[in-house]
């Protein structure tokens, strides 16, 4: 089969890779759609560690092509989503629910084989842990790819306990960014304001259906928040860029006993300075989420069909044998999400 494989940092090429075939609780997925996450990209960059010689891919969703002996929650034909945790099932996160915190995880397009490929081998222990999620019908493949992506936004919303009215300020209006917005608006959020620099990205977000969307070289995001909430600051504020420095601004456009949740990842090493007191003084509870919980899949996929504005998010796509300029746009900052379809 076809499959894009990561070699080293800055080295990725579609080559010839051999065909798999289900052992005994496998599962192979002929795959329909996997889209670019910007966390590829900081593998491609040498910012975080991938296997070299693996298969990227963890966004993605397929037809179930065969099935191993004893595999007897999907079959043949079940068009799926996949949530790429390869869990123990057995540690402290695992046995209380949280199986993207496993102590012993192992991740799908960075330590094994993902599916930016013609197939995808699932692991016994991803489908005996139900992480192969059926797709509703109706709901359309390309779509349902983006699924892992916006359980990550669901999370990072959890993380900031948005109830209906909540005001939300998101740094960023990069593809999460936005997802962000479009989620919030779905969860019933009051007002959102985001904050981007990219003359693009802010008219996709005010089109979108942000309420303010502000260029932080021309405008101080703490006022514009502070303006646009009767001087209170925000519920919640979502840093969705990976700038260490905007931290501080962030502490101080949430409003007392608000939320700041760090979404992005940072560069490593990364360092920021804050005054503790604006924590302590205004009660702020400063968090990050990463990942999500296979119920937070769940809840996405039983969405998805009501949120078609989620298709605008993928701006460019390409074939499996063109698979390398899937990375080159993003690396170029090109649109938003890009996504390698296969076919279906
Ligand atoms: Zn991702
Ligand atoms: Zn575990």
């Amino acid at each position: 089969m076809k499959a894009l494989v990561f070699h080293e940092p800055e080295r990725i090429s579609v080559d010839e890779a051999p065909d798999p075939s289900p052992g005994p609780g496998e599962v192979v997925v002929r795959m329909a759609a996997a889209a670019i996450c910007y966390s590829d990209i900081r593998v491609y960059k040498g910012m975080k560690h991938a296997e070299p010689g693996v298969i990227p891919g963890h966004e993605i969703a397929g037809v179930v092509a065969e099935v191993g002996e004893g595999v007897d929650s999907v079959t043949v034909g079940d068009h799926v989503v996949v949530c790429p945790i390869v869990a123990c099932g057995r540690c402290h996160f695992c046995l209380s629910g949280r199986r993207h915190r496993c102590l012993k995880r192992i991740t799908l397009g960075y330590d094994v084989n993902g599916g930016l490929a013609e197939y995808l081998l699932a692991p016994a222990q991803i489908v005996s842990l139900g992480h192969l999620l059926r797709v509703p019908d109706g709901l359309e493949l390309q779509r349902a790819a983006l699924t892992e992506p916006i359980a990550c936004v669901l999370n990072s919303i959890k993380a900031c306990d948005l109830s209906a009215g909540s005001s939300v300020a998101i740094i960023g209006a990069g593809p999460m960014g936005l997802l962000h917005l479009l989620l919030a608006r779905q969860l019933g959020a009051g007002t959102v304001i985001m904050s981007e620099p990219d003359e693009e990205r802010r008219e996709i977000a005010n089109k979108m259906g942000a309420d303010m969307v502000i260029d932080p070289r021309q405008t101080s995001f703490v006022d514009a928040v502070k303006e646009r909430t009767s001087g209170l600051g925000a519920d919640a504020v979502v840093v969705s860029a990976g700038l260490a420095d905007v931290v501080g601004e962030s502490l101080a456009a949430a409003r007392a006993q608000g939320v700041v949740n760090l979404f992005a990842g940072f560069p490593p090493g990364s360092g920021v300075s804050i005054d503790p007191n604006i924590v302590h003084n205004k009660e702020i509870r400063l968090t990050g989420s990463q990942n999500a919980s296979i119920e937070q899949y769940q809840q996405v996929l039983d969405l998805l069909p009501q949120m078609p504005q989620v298709d605008e998010i993928t701006t460019h796509r390409f074939s499996l044998a063109d698979a390398t300029k899937s990375y080159e746009v993003r690396l170029r900052n090109e649109g938003l999400k890009s996504m390698v379809v296969m076919g279906d």
